[in-house]
């Protein structure tokens, strides 16, 4: 059973991610979606609400899972028996960051590794940064976000940004 890992910050989740977590989601066996809890970024979504808002956003994709952690990605991994880091490249910027993180959890954990998997083109421009840019500017987000992540930030963030 090949159980793999999926990390980052989902604030908020994206169609982007999605994207990868579906291609994810027919290669391994189960996937966990980990939402890491980084006290110094507090970021725009409380942290539960991330993982609820994902999990309304995956319903579709039997085989994934999700939690939040704070900590290390690879220590999450051990704890859960998962021995891949899934990760989503957009560009070269993506590669040259996402390199250096893989090569420290390497060194880390070298039985777990990292699996790069490519966003489609339509998806290699979303950003969670991006996102929340653009609610500031109350823009139309419903083609970048998963219907759960656009209901709950229309009706809860807007006013957390203005
Ligand atoms: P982090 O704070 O770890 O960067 P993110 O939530 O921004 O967390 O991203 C988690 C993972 O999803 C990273 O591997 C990132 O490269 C990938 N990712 C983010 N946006 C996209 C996208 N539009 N398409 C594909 N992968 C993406």
């Amino acid at each position: 059973m090949t159980i793999a890992v999926f990390a980052g910050s989902f604030d908020p989740i994206t169609n982007g991610h999605i994207n990868i977590l579906e291609k994810s989601a027919k290669i391994f066996d189960k996937i966990f979606v980990a939402v890491a809890y980084n006290k110094n970024k507090q970021g725009l979504i409380p942290y539960s609400e991330r993982a609820h808002i994902i999990q309304e956003s995956v319903k579709h994709l039997t085989n994934v899972q999700v939690d939040c952690f704070s900590g290390l990605t690879v220590d999450f991994a051990k704890k859960h028996n998962a021995n891949i880091l899934i990760r989503g490249l957009r560009n070269t910027v993506d590669f040259e960051y996402e390199k250096q993180i893989a090569q420290n959890n390497q060194i880390l954990a070298p039985h777990i590794q990292t699996v790069f998997l490519t966003a489609d083109p339509e998806y290699c421009f979303i950003s969670s940064s991006g996102i929340k840019e653009l609610l500031y500017h109350n823009a139309d987000i419903s083609k970048l976000v998963p219907e759960p992540a656009e209901l709950y930030l229309k009706n809860y963030a807007i006013k957390d940004l203005t």
